[in-house]
This record gives C-alpha cells, structure tokens and sequence, in this order.
C-alpha cells in the first residue's frame, strides 16, 4: 500500500504513477495509452499557451464500502467536455473513449484511491489542449487529450462548515461570451477577484450576472443554491452560468427525493431575504454552505454563521450518500469503475 495520511489530504498536485494520453493529428484520434510521464512535450506555438484553446473537466472517483469504486455521472462530464471543445473549435472526444479512459486511469493507480470512510477520493481531471505549430489566432493543428488524477482530501475537514462570501465587482465572463464553457480563460480571469476576496478573509467572490449587476450568477468556481422560505430549492439561471453537474443532480434530488419545487430562475442580490439557506455546489466544493454575502456595506446572513441548515445538510447527506454507494442511486448516475 502507497504511504499516505489519507485524512490529511489536502487539495493538493500529488504525482500518481499513471496518466492515459491521446493525440489527435488529420482529423483522427490515435488509441491513446497510459503513460508514466507527467511531463508534456508541446511545440513553442501550441494554442493552449498563447490562446487559451483547450478545454477540462474534473471529477471523482469514490471508494465503496465493500472496497468497490464508483464514477459518479462520468457521461455528463463527456457530454460538456465536448460542449466545451465545440465552443473552442477543437475536436470531440468520443462518450466511450472518455469514459474507457477515465476508468482505465483509476484502475492503473487504484492504489491512489482512498479508502472508503476517510473523506478523501482520486479526483480526475480530463483536459483538452491545442498544440503543434502555429502562430497566427486560428484552431490548432493537433490536439491532446488526456487525463491524470491524484488523491484529494474531503473539502471540510473536521465537518461541513458555513463560510462567508464576497460579491465581486468583476465580472467572471461576459453576457455572451464563454461563462457556460469549461475552459482555462475564465480562471485565469477569476484569479485577481479571488485573491482579493482572500485578502479580506471570505472564502471566494460571489459573481454576479454581467449584463445587470442584480443577479447572483456563480460562486467562485461553483453553481449557487439557495433554499427560499416555501421550501424551493432555487438555483439561478444564465447563458454565462457553468452547467454543474452536481447542481443539476441536487435540482433532482430535491423535487424526487424531498418533495421540494426545484426552479431555476432569478435570485436578485437584493431579495436574499427571501431565502432561509444558501451553498456553493460543484465536484470539489461538494455542497458548501454559505454563512453570509458581503455586498458592498451590507452582510447578509442565511441561516447561521455557524451551523448548516437542515435542508443543505439533507441534500449534502443524500448526494455523498449516492457518490459512495450507500444511498440507492437514480438510475444511470453511478458508473462502476470496480
Ligand atoms: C466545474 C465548475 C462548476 C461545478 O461543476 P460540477 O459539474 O458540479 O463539478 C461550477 N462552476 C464553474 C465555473 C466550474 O468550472
């Protein structure tokens, strides 16, 4: 067994011994292979470097209780992946050839998969890059796809915690331009506003909606919920919003499994009253509750500063529950990897 303090595990680059990749040159994808080589040699001229063409996805793999290993929804990172590369004018990637790999991956360093009841879980991360020899603003020659992963430690350690947030006057992506696409630029752009609302002690920035600066839109790298006082489970919706999968799961889970109207619409930055809980959402924040909004002078409080709401911890409960096998999944969400 691989040395590792699985309850330690941050959200850290840890080199595991194998990556699947796979080179696209004349119109054709090759077989693609695993490889021990964490290192990508790219011509000086590669698109992903001076144009940011290239496209990711990130996703987990959960140990089960009787030592099996589970994909949670891997089609529905395959689907946006290649929503993602159709924006960025890069080839798809085959539904089969992601999943084939991504499973391939995990199995290779099924060592690196933590043990079930730590927390922590392989966290995969597929992407796409332009490469080959180019100079002028065009679509790439070549391409690659590939896939590495490593352990990762659960994002509360010590429990789930309610944090507090930030609105942003920045904007993450413009009215119509790639906020609901997967791809490097709109982190580089959210780089500067997260450091700032780091700066001043809340845990990422709140963005708001581009056109009109009323509208909550993303929280940092995550989708945002909020629970209104009618039992909604209410999740904004805009052409610049990342379709979160985990999102999308809970919009389900709510309505099947609680009974709750699940809307996606608007939440105005000034109606939060309206609301009795608030949380982030996304494959690495899980479901992470938000304590309070700062928005300009004033500081909006949900539920607590310091406990998590019931509907949130229900939701939360339910979605690990599903991940790691222990709560009987919606047909077609888990993909058995073992
Ligand atoms: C990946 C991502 C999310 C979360 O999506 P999941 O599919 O739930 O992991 C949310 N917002 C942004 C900006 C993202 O890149």
């Amino acid at each position: 067994m691989v040395d590792i303090k699985w309850e330690e595990l941050g959200f850290s680059y840890i080199k595991t011994p194998y990556r699947y990749i796979s080179y696209w040159k004349d119109g054709a994808w090759d077989e693609g292979k695993l490889t021990e080589d964490n290192m990508i040699h790219i011509n000086e001229g590669s698109t992903a470097l001076h144009y940011g063409q290239e496209a990711f996805e990130g996703l987990k793999a959960y140990r089960t209780k009787e030592g099996g290993i589970n994909l949670f929804r891997p089609e529905q990172n395959a689907k946006r992946l290649n929503r993602s590369a159709e924006r960025m004018m890069m080839p798809e990637v085959p539904q089969d050839k992601f999943i084939d790999a991504l499973k391939e991956v995990v199995l290779a360093n099924e060592e690196y998969v933590p043990p079930y009841g730590t927390g922590a879980t392989l966290y995969l991360r597929p992407f796409l890059i332009g490469v080959g020899p180019n100079i002028g603003v065009n679509p790439a020659p070549e391409y690659i796809f590939s896939i590495f992963c490593m352990p990762v430690g659960p994002y509360f350690k010590g429990g789930m915690a309610p944090t507090n947030f930030i609105v942003s006057e920045y904007d993450r992506a413009a009215p119509h331009g790639t906020g609901a696409a997967k791809v490097g630029g709109n982190y580089a752009s959210s780089l500067l506003p997260g450091q700032e609302a780091h700066d001043r002690n809340f845990s990422d920035c709140i963005y708001l909606d581009p056109a009109t600066h009323t509208k909550i839109e993303e929280v940092g790298s995550a989708n945002f919920f909020a629970i209104s006082k009618d039992n909604q489970f209410v999740t904004p919706t805009s052409p610049s919003i990342l379709p979160s999968i985990t999102k999308y799961s809970l919009l389900q889970l709510a309505e099947e499994r609680f009974g709750m109207e699940a809307v996606e619409g608007d939440v105005y930055i000034d109606k939060l009253d309206d609301y009795v809980e608030a949380g982030a959402c996304g494959t690495a924040a899980v479901i992470s509750p938000i304590a309070g909004i700062q928005n300009g002078d004033n500081f909006h409080v949900f539920y607590s500063e310091t406990e998590v709401g019931p509907v949130t911890k229900k939701l939360y409960d339910e979605l690990v529950g599903i991940q790691y096998g222990d709560v009987e999944a919606p047909a077609g969400w888990i993909e058995k990897v073992k």
